[in-house]
């Protein structure tokens, strides 16, 4: 059987055990108050997520549907680039 040539140290053996260490993964700070929260969830704190308020008082905020406005936005673009288009001709 296989035996080691020399006793390991305590320092050694202590040196080496000082990696060994628990650590706290998948916390991260909500970019909204800066509470320790899981990645990926609903803050508990503030009820934000990605910077959207999705909890109010623990209920659940329905979102409002802002497509027409942003269509109408998206539309007026091209159509000024079109025009800017014709007055150089
Ligand atoms: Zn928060």
């Amino acid at each position: 059987m296989a035996v080691p040539q020399r006793r390991i140290s305590k320092t050694r053996k202590r040196l080496r055990r000082t990696h060994f260490k628990l650590s706290v993964t998948g916390l991260v700070t909500c970019p909204q108050c800066g509470a320790m929260i899981k990645a990926h969830h609903v803050c508990p704190k503030c009820g934000y997520y990605a910077g959207k308020a999705v909890l109010v008082n623990g209920k659940l905020v329905k979102e409002e549907k802002p497509a027409a406005p942003a269509k109408k936005a998206a539309a007026k673009k091209p159509a000024a680039k079109k025009a800017a288009k014709k007055e150089e001709k």
